[in-house]
């Protein structure tokens, strides 16, 4: 496995935040790759890190279409979610041992949404005693060096291709 310590991408994640077009869509453009940050794809889903992780091994499942509300995707497209999401516990539980686990969704910016347009579920590990961590995310202290190295752990927890 390669790790990579690169504290110059803070930068590169910063800037990041201002490039056009919804980010889930463009997911499902190109093959995954840590460029992308997508670990895994098929035609109804996609799974990719997070860019802005709370903690490492934080995962983002999103479905193909650019919806705002389950409601609103077909039912095998909600069926590919709930696999997919299966798979992100088996994998953050495989490679984090963590305590437990927050899977959930933000549906609406007073729900704390950060990209409102394009539902997706959140999956993050968690430990005992690390309830502070959202206060971690404005300083990016740890977390995104780290990145690469939890990209190429995970993605040998899923199926290849897509
Ligand atoms: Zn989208």
């Amino acid at each position: 496995m390669e790790t990579n310590f690169a504290p110059w991408r803070l930068g590169y994640i910063k800037s990041d935040k201002n490039e056009e077009g919804c980010v889930f869509c463009r997911a499902f453009e190109d093959q995954p790759s840590f460029d992308n940050l997508v670990i895994f794809r098929n035609e109804l889903v996609a799974v990719m890190l997070n860019r802005y992780p709370y903690n490492n091994g934080h995962i983002l499942v999103v479905p193909h279409s650019h919806k705002d509300s389950l409601t609103m995707l077909e039912k095998e497209e909600q069926h590919a979610l709930s696999d997919a999401v299966a798979l992100c516990e088996n994998a953050i539980r495989s490679c984090y041992s963590p305590d437990g686990l927050n899977i959930g969704m933000n549906l609406g910016r007073a729900a704390g949404a950060g990209i409102v347009d394009h539902l997706h579920y959140h999956i993050l590990p968690r430990w005992h005693g690390d309830t502070n961590y959202v206060t971690v995310i404005g300083e990016l202290r740890v977390i995104p060096e780290d990145l690469e190295s939890s990209y190429n752990h995970l993605r040998n927890f899923f199926p290849s291709g897509g």
